[in-house]
This record gives C-alpha cells, structure tokens and sequence, in this order.
C-alpha cells in the first residue's frame, strides 16, 4: 500500500547515507523531501507538520549515538516518529470481565463492517477458542443479512437476526438475551452504514449503544478513501466515542496516507488491518512495524509472525538454516508447499521482507496456488538425486521429468526456474537484506 511513499523515503535516506557529514542544509533538504513525501501519500497537512517539526527538532538536538552516523540518526529519528505517529504499540482488543464480550462494527457503507466482523470472529476463533454470535442490525440492504450469513456460514459462527421489519435497536436487545441463553462469549453487531454520516444513522447507533454499553466500538473504515476516512473518523468518534479502529483494503492501490494520520487525528488507535476478502486477512496494527514497513525496512516481524503460527519452529529453523546455506533442495520445496498454501500466496509474503516491495524480480514472480499440484507431480517424478541437488537439473531430465509426470515440458522449465529464483532470492534475503537492514540502522 505504501509503494510510492517507501520508494520516495528510501531515495532520500539514500541521497543522505552517501553523505560524509549532514549539514544544515542537508536536514533541511531532507525534511522538505520528507514532508512532500507524506503530503504525496495523502497524510493529512497537520499532521505531517507536527511530525516534519519534531523530526527536525530531535535531529537538530540529538546526541551522536554511538555507531551511528548523522544520516543513520536520522532515519532512525524518522522511524522512531512514524511509530509514534501511528499509536507507538499495538492496541489489543478490550475484554469485557463478564461474557459476552459486545463488539459493535460501525462505518460508512461499503468500508467492510461485515467483511471484519467475520474476519475477527474467526481470529477469535482461533485464537481465544472463542464462541462468537453475531446480531443482524443492518436492516436497511436486504442483501446485508443474507451477506453476514454467508460469512457466518463459511466461519461456523451463528447469526442472530429477525429480518428486515424490525427496529435494529430491537433486534438487538433481542439478541443480547440470545447470546446470554447460549452463552456466547463474544457478541459481533453488525450495524448498518450510509453513504455519508447522517444523524438517523448516528441516533440509531447510539441507541445500540446506550442498550448494549459495547466493550468496543470499532470503526470500521475504507484505507482508499485517503483524507475521507481521516474525517470520517473524528466524524465517527465525535458522535460515538469510539474504542479503535479497522482500516480496510490496505492491499488495494491506496498511497497510505489514512492508516498514518488517524491516530494523530483522532487520538484513537487503529486495532487492526484488513489486506484482502478473504476471512485470513485481518492483522493485528503493529505501529512499529508499519513504521519500518514503510521505511522499505519489511514486515519482518509480521512475516515471522505468520510463519510462526503456520510452520512448526524446528521445520522453520531448518528451513532457515538450508536458506542461508544455499542448501534448500527440492525434497525441502515440496515439504514448503503445503506450508505456504497456508500463509498466503508466496508473493505476498515475499514483499514484506526488507527491500522486496520494490524489487523488480517479484514483478514477473508469480506462483499460482492451482500451480501447486503440478509442481507436486514433477517434484514426485525426481529421482532422490535430483531432489536433493538441484544443480543437477538439465534439458534430458528436464525432457523425462514431464514425461513422467505428464506436464508440459515449458511448465517443468518454469517451475525450474522459479525454483531457482526462489533460492536465490531465500538466500538473498537471508544473507544480504539483512546486512543491508543492519547496515542502515548503522548496527
Ligand atoms: P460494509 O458495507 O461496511 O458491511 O462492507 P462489506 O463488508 O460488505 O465490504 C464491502 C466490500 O469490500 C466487499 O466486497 C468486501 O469483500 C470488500 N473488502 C472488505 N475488506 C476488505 C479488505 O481488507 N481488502 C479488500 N481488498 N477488500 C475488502
Ligand atoms: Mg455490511
């Protein structure tokens, strides 16, 4: 989401890293290119002005820290305040003392209210073994309670609703006596939004409010609409008083600037991101990775993360170790495949380590998951030598390996070379990306 800013931030951390000593024109040349960065990514005026000045101001009072480099300081100094600006430490979700736990989703219509009240119900699923309910309060779209259904289906949670007749405030009181008698531990109100606020709306929301005095009300808002969403959520929070916020479609072609100015805006934390339709893609906000993530420095943390939760450790440090000594073989792709079907296609995560946003090479890197199967069957069709060497590959058991597994011989050649892109770039990222992520923090 933050292609344009990262690659603008990087270019000018790099035109100061080149630089034997910073002058103050330097700084100053610096904040200018940094302001007009985050002005570019759509971050709100006010706020890219407190932060250019606090920048500017710890720059020009620092301390030379020790090993690093006036230029290091200041990307370091940048870091420190874009974490800062986007809420310091992650803001976990509140939990009521006694079940049910009520969290309300609230928005415009169409920024993902039910889409993340199903992702979340399925985080807390999974996460806190939990047993979810849902309450069916958006009565006004008669496709919405068919919709939540659909995503409650697809998650295994239930679905309170009483049609499309019945006040919502109703519905909802009626669904909290459900949730009570089934004993549900977390209850998920799905409201209804408009095209722009409005004061039925907001009356109606405060009415579920003061009913169901919810541990969280969670806007839910679209990351696309840039300096809209910013207004939308003091809009919300003024009326509402909100407890956290959702920023949505974060994987569209949004330029970032509404994850980083809601927090300063509003003083109220982003809990979560959602990157994609699909129920997996809801994450925890992590302001300091974020932070790094648009520095250009990766997601590290958040890959680590995903992985962690998907691979056993030991396969994981085994893997790791094999990257870094070039060792990862075909019997290890074939053990990984089943892995990475599970953490979200491979490109995906591969431009979450440092320096892959922008990396060329994962322009033309594309594995589909349907491609999986078939490279299955040409692995399986390897002798154990080749699976274990794979500079072994050439034309005449590249010619067999179709042969055998009944693929054409252009996809045994790409699944080849995308295996060998692969490796390299493991190894890539392993050992050079690393130094390099060292190298500018000045470690
Ligand atoms: P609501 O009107 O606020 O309930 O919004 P919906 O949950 O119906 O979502 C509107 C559209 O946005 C749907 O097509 C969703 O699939 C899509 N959507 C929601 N969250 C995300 C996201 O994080 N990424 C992407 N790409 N689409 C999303
Ligand atoms: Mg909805």
């Amino acid at each position: 989401a933050f292609e344009g800013l990262t690659e603008r931030l990087q270019k000018t951390m790099e035109k100061l890293r080149r630089k034997p000593k910073v002058t103050d024109a330097d700084l100053r040349e610096t904040m200018r290119e940094i302001r007009l960065a985050l002005l570019e990514a759509d971050v709100n005026f006010k706020v890219v002005k407190d932060f250019v000045k606090t920048v500017q101001a710890k720059a020009t009072g620092a301390e030379v820290l020790k090993g690093l480099n006036p230029a290091q300081q200041i990307v370091k100094i940048v870091n420190e305040e874009l974490t800062n600006m986007m809420g310091e430490t992650a803001a976990p979700l509140n939990k009521a003392p006694h079940i049910p736990t009520v969290i309300m989703m609230v928005g415009l219509q169409g920024a993902g209210k039910t889409t993340t009240a199903g992702k979340l119900a399925l985080k807390l699923k999974e996460e806190d073994q939990a047993r979810p309910m849902f309450i069916a309060a958006d009565v006004y779209r008669p496709a919405a309670i068919t919709q939540l259904q659909q995503v409650a289906d697809s998650i295994d949670v239930p679905v309170f609703e009483m049609g499309t007749d019945v006040d919502p405030v109703e519905i909802v009181r009626q669904g909290m006596t459900q949730a009570a008698i089934q004993k549900n531990d977390y209850v998920i109100i799905d409201t209804a939004g408009r095209l722009q606020i409005d004061e039925a709306l907001m009356d109606e929301l405060v009415k579920i409010k003061e009913l169901t005095h919810p541990n969280e009300i969670l806007l839910v808002v679209d990351a696309m609409t840039g300096q809209n969403a910013v207004n939308t959520a003091e809009g919300f929070d003024d009326q509402l008083d909100i407890t956290g916020v959702v920023l949505t479609k974060l994987d569209g072609d949004t330029r970032g600037g509404a994850a980083m100015s809601i927090r300063a805006v509003t003083g109220k934390p982003i809990k979560f991101v959602g990157e994609g339709e699909k129920m997996e893609n809801l994450d925890v906000f992590y302001p300091d990775r974020m932070a790094s993530r648009i520095l250009g420095m990766g997601d590290m943390l958040t890959l680590i993360e995903k992985a962690q939760k998907n691979f056993d450790e030991e396969q994981a440090a085994e893997t790791m170790r094999k990257m870094q000594e070039n060792s990862f073989d075909y019997n290890d792709f074939l053990d990984q495949i089943d892995q990475m079907t599970k953490m979200g296609p491979l490109e995906d995560l591969l431009k979450m380590m440092p320096g892959m946003a922008n990396n060329p090479a994962l322009k033309n890197l594309s594995i589909d998951p349907k491609q999986f199967l078939h490279i299955k069957a040409i692995i399986q069709s390897m002798t154990e030598a080749e699976r274990t060497n794979p500079d072994l590959m050439n034309p005449s058991r590249k010619k067999r390996l179709a042969a055998g597994s009944g693929r054409p011989i252009v996809e045994v050649n790409r699944m080849v070379k995308q295996f060998d892109q692969m490796r390299k770039m493991m190894n890539q990222i392993t050992n050079g990306n690393f130094a390099g992520m060292q190298n500018m923090m000045g470690g």
